[in-house]
């Protein structure tokens, strides 16, 4: 009797609430939930979105430095241990850039936006990028992987990328370590020395197509 008079409620709460509220399938998208179903829009939400790794070639090429290679690669990964990334799991640590003192260190700043470092890129890839110049990494980055130049210009500038890179990381290292700033007009010759270096080398190894490569780099230089 009583379990009667229950489902005779039930009927009539029903009957008030009436058909709009019954149960439908909502699916997901990006924009919130609708009932149609739509494939593309799923897919978006559930898969693992990867940052592009086509910038493999700007690293890993013929004649590289392998420990340039290698820290290049860290780099491009944003797994070098610049003070933005310490400050994640290391609050009250002083983020500022030690090269310039002037402004947040990343990545981006480190290579090649800060004041120090641009004056070392600028000396090194001005003469081979003309107008073209830029000092953005991302820029950088998608010219170095391109590689739309002559094949001695594309060693040269790729391998001038890693040599600014690499030592301007050294520098950043040898100042947190309490070494006195290297007056930039130093690092310019020895980082230019480290490069005329390598194209002897190639020179004097005969690498095909490389020979005179140290004549172009002379070339560019202002
Ligand atoms: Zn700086």
């Amino acid at each position: 009797m009583i379990l009667n008079n229950i489902e005779e409620d039930l009927d009539k709460l029903r009957d008030k609430i009436g058909e709009a509220l019954e149960d439908a399938c909502q699916w997901r998208r990006a924009a919130g939930f609708k009932q149609e179903f739509s494939t593309s829009e799923t897919w978006k939400l559930i898969r693992a979105v990867h940052e592009k790794r086509d910038w493999s070639k700007c690293i890993w090429f013929s004649q590289a430095t392998p420990k340039y290679a290698f820290m290049m690669w860290l780099a491009c990964l944003n797994r070098l241990s610049t003070m933005d990334r310490i400050a994640r799991w290391n609050r009250g640590v002083d983020t500022t850039c030690v090269l310039c003192k002037n402004a947040l260190e990343n990545r981006d700043h480190l290579f090649f936006e800060c004041s120090y470092s641009l004056q070392l890129w600028e000396s090194l890839a001005k003469g081979i990028m003309g107008s073209s110049f830029t000092n953005s990494w991302p820029e950088i980055v998608s010219i170095a992987t391109a590689g739309a130049m002559e094949r001695r210009k594309r060693f040269c500038f790729r391998y001038a990328f890693h040599a600014a890179m690499y030592s301007l990381w050294r520098e950043r290292n040898r100042v947190k370590h309490g070494e006195r700033l290297t007056p930039v007009t130093l690092l310019k010759k020895l980082v230019d020395k480290g490069i005329r270096n390598k194209l002897s080398l190639l020179r004097q190894k005969g690498v095909k197509g490389m020979q005179d490569s140290i004549q172009l780099w002379f070339s560019t230089r202002g």
